[in-house]
């Protein structure tokens, strides 16, 4: 790893200035994802700046009922606060289903959204990537792309996002609060993170030096009927090959209202409008969850060996459904 300097801002201004001055530099929260990728040479910052400690590491009400959550909060206390648990599971399970205990004890929320893919060619210095080297190539594409996107795709990149938080905020509407260069603004989710078209070394919006202070997620009553599922080649530390966040409002046996969003299926956290559209007003019957399944899973280009993300997602999808439709 490459000497480098270490400064903990003080406050959200303090850090977007130190970014000002020093381009090199790069914000650190846990550091859990970072730190890895300085070891593997795969960024290199001249300069670190901490922002665990700035005034950003609670969970507050906001004024219209929803929840304020400090981009320092760190995973796990996102997953024991009382108001997270009730209003939404499925951000708890999400967030549950990532990493182990002592990384989320480390890893924040703002770091949690900008973690980089898990794409293995990205992260292999002596491989071409065009997301790691703009230009270089993606041998992904016709090499080891099993875990990587159906959707969404283009032919510089065929990365996935690996955020199983991101998905459960997708799903929420969630609102990412940023400080930058010129003030404070909010980027809805999603939204926040972008397709790679032909700039995939951009996983986001974000402009250079951009600070995320909170994520805002609006309330929403039927969430606390929420779920999140998602597959992995094994029980702990691993990635999603496909996962589903559902919220689901169910009367008299027809679907009020839904929120959907997959994840391990595209380089976005992926939300599923078209699915959520045809089943508002539907019956919540397995054959019309079946059919809403399908119709968002119809945009699916699969690759040469991940097509079986296409049946699996659709299951899970339908799976949860079900399971929260019966349990309303
Ligand atoms: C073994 C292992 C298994 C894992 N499994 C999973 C998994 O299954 N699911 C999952 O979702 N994640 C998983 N992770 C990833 C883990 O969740 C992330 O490493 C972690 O959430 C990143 O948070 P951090 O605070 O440590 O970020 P850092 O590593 O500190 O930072 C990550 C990026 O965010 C930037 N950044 C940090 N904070 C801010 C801010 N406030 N504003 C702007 N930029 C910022 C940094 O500059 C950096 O580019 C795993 C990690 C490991 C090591
Ligand atoms: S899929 Fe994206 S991250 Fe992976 S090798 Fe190709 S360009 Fe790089």
């Amino acid at each position: 790893m490459r000497p480098f300097d270490y400064r903990r801002a003080d406050d959200a201004r303090s850090a977007v200035a130190a970014l000002d001055e020093r381009p090199d530099a790069m914000y650190l929260g846990g550091g859990t994802n970072l730190v890895d990728l300085m070891r593997l040479g795969v960024a290199s910052p001249e300069l670190l700046v901490d922002v665990t400690r700035i005034s950003s590491s609670a969970i507050e009400e906001s004024r219209d009922g929803g929840l304020l959550i400090g981009a320092g909060v760190r995973n796990s206390d996102l997953t024991s606060d009382p108001l997270v648990r009730l209003r939404h599971p499925m951000l708890v399970q999400a967030v549950l289903a990532g990493a182990s205990g002592q990384i989320r004890n480390m890893a924040t929320v703002g770091g949690n959204l900008l973690q980089r893919t898990r794409c293995s060619y990205f992260q292999d210095v002596s491989k071409p990537c065009n997301k790691r080297l703009p230009g270089s190539g993606c041998p992904a594409r016709e090499g080891d792309h099993r875990n990587l996107a159906i959707m969404g795709y283009s032919g510089s990149c065929v990365a996935t996002h690996p955020s199983d938080m991101a998905v459960a905020l997708a799903a929420l509407g969630a609102i990412v609060h940023v400080e930058g260069r010129r003030g404070p603004r909010t980027v809805p989710m999603p939204g926040l993170h972008r397709l790679p078209g032909d700039e995939p070394d951009r996983d986001t919006v974000l402009e250079p030096g951009d600070l995320i202070t909170a994520v805002e997620v609006p309330a929403l009553s039927f969430a606390t009927r929420s779920h999140y599922r998602k597959v992995r080649d094994r029980a702990s530390f691993a990635f999603a090959v496909v996962s589903v966040a559902v919220a689901l409002d169910v009367a008299d046996g027809v679907v009020r209202d839904c929120r959907i969003a997959l994840g391990g299926v595209a380089h976005v956290p992926w939300r599923a409008e078209l699915a959520e559209e045809a089943l508002r007003g539907s019956p919540a019957t397995a054959t019309e969850f079946t059919r809403a399944a399908e119709e968002e899973l119809a945009q699916a280009r699969p690759l040469r060996d991940n097509g079986f993300k296409v049946p699996l997602a659709r299951n899970v999808l339908v799976r949860t459904l079900i399971d929260l439709a019966e349990a309303s």
